[in-house]
């Protein structure tokens, strides 16, 4: 039996019939941009992160780099965040004209580094941008001293993080504004791009949404250079359709990275995900990490079972970067992650037995079959 590193048909053939149903309906409104399912879905996600709004926009990318916008992030202005992460964070800063300054991560939960984040502020630091990677929150009570103490903005990457908390809060809550990507691979996917910023703060809610249409609070007049970054109608019916499961996805995620616990918790070369006891992870991600990584990919492809890893090269070491002046060493928690990470199929849909045979393959790739 072969096991899919991922495979969305199972969910959405569990929800045909409700999804075309309201696909059908927006197609027979004849409204497909900025319609009631949009507005109502804004409500509802900013309610269930326990935030006061939200702003549908075209992408999670979108939702980093409005919001960034919208926080008053400047051409010239440093943002730290994570050089462990997708792309996307530190392309939204360098969309403003602002400079993306990399912090250190911790070992055992792949996040921004908080005790590190002080060495590194200048003059120019303007925002924090933590990324809450795999589905697991920062350590926000630390990183959120740091930004106060010197009165920087806060902007959470929750693009993997629906639904994580982090000292009973919701991610997206904690900070001035949390990002989400509705990319069809996150816990909450929709049938192409699609994002939202959540905030408690009406100027960057007042903000965001002159950003995401043309700059324009009145039709026909135009404040700012703005853009057009909507969430589509369309995208937002499926996804109302999708976010009444959310809770019981999340518990799916969770129960098979429990699954995964136990069986492979005997193995010395093996470092299962770590779980901070202060939140709550929603595993986007089930992220091993071992010394022979690509020896073990090897085996399982192998094996016919699908892995992945997230991310093989770090963003300041990326050609894209290169101007930022970064070198090999300079980052070495992070630099040892790209090197041990392997991510293995957690999709809320993986069948027990799939599992099971996933354990199988890396118990018997280190002598244990
Ligand atoms: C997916 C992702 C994004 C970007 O989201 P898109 O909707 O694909 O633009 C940003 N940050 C992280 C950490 C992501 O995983």
């Amino acid at each position: 039996m072969s096991v899919a590193f991922f495979d969305i048909t199972r969910q959405n053939q569990a929800q045909r019939v409700e999804i075309d149903s309201a696909i059908k309906q927006v197609i027979d409104s004849g409204r497909f941009i900025l319609g009631e399912n949009v507005t109502a879905f804004e409500k509802e996600v900013a309610a269930y992160c326990g935030a006061k709004h939200g702003i549908g926009v075209a992408s999670g990318t979108d939702a980093l780099h409005l919001s960034l916008l919208a926080a008053g992030v400047k051409p010239g202005d440093e943002v730290i965040t994570s050089p462990f992460t997708f792309v996307a964070t530190a392309e939204a800063i360098a969309y403003c004209n602002a400079t993306p300054v990399f912090v250190d991560i911790e070992p055992y939960t792949f996040n921004l580094d908080p005790a590190k984040i002080e060495k590194k502020l200048t003059k120019k630091t303007k925002a924090i941008l933590p990324v809450h990677l795999y589905g697991q929150a920062c350590r926000m009570d630390k990183l959120l001293e740091v930004a106060k103490k010197h009165g920087l903005k806060v902007i959470e990457d929750c693009a993997q993080s629906i639904g994580a908390e982090f000292g009973g809060k919701k991610t997206c809550s904690i900070g001035d504004a949390g990002c989400l990507s509705f990319f069809p691979t996150k816990n909450l996917g929709c049938f192409g791009d699609g994002g939202m910023i959540v905030t408690n703060s009406d100027d960057i809610y007042d903000k965001a949404k002159v950003f995401r249409g043309h700059g324009s609070r009145k039709t026909y007049h135009y404040e700012v250079i703005g853009f057009n970054s909507r969430l589509d109608e369309v995208q937002a019916a499926i996804l109302r359709v999708k976010f009444k499961q959310l809770e019981a996805l999340s518990s799916a995620r969770r129960k098979n990275a429990g699954l995964y616990a136990s069986h492979l918790k005997g193995l010395p070369k093996v470092q299962l995900p770590f779980e901070d006891p202060a939140g709550k992870h929603v595993f986007n991600q089930f992220t091993l990490r071992v010394k022979d990584r690509d020896w073990l990919f090897e085996s399982l492809k192998k094996a016919g079972v699908g892995a992945m890893v997230y991310y093989p090269l770090c963003l300041h070491l990326q050609e894209a970067f290169l101007n930022l002046g970064c070198k090999p060493g300079d980052f070495p928690e992070a630099e040892a992650a790209q090197n041990e990470v392997l991510s293995l199929p957690i999709y809320p849909e993986l069948k027990e037995a799939e599992a099971l045979e996933v354990c199988q393959a890396i118990k018997k790739h280190y002598g244990q079959g």
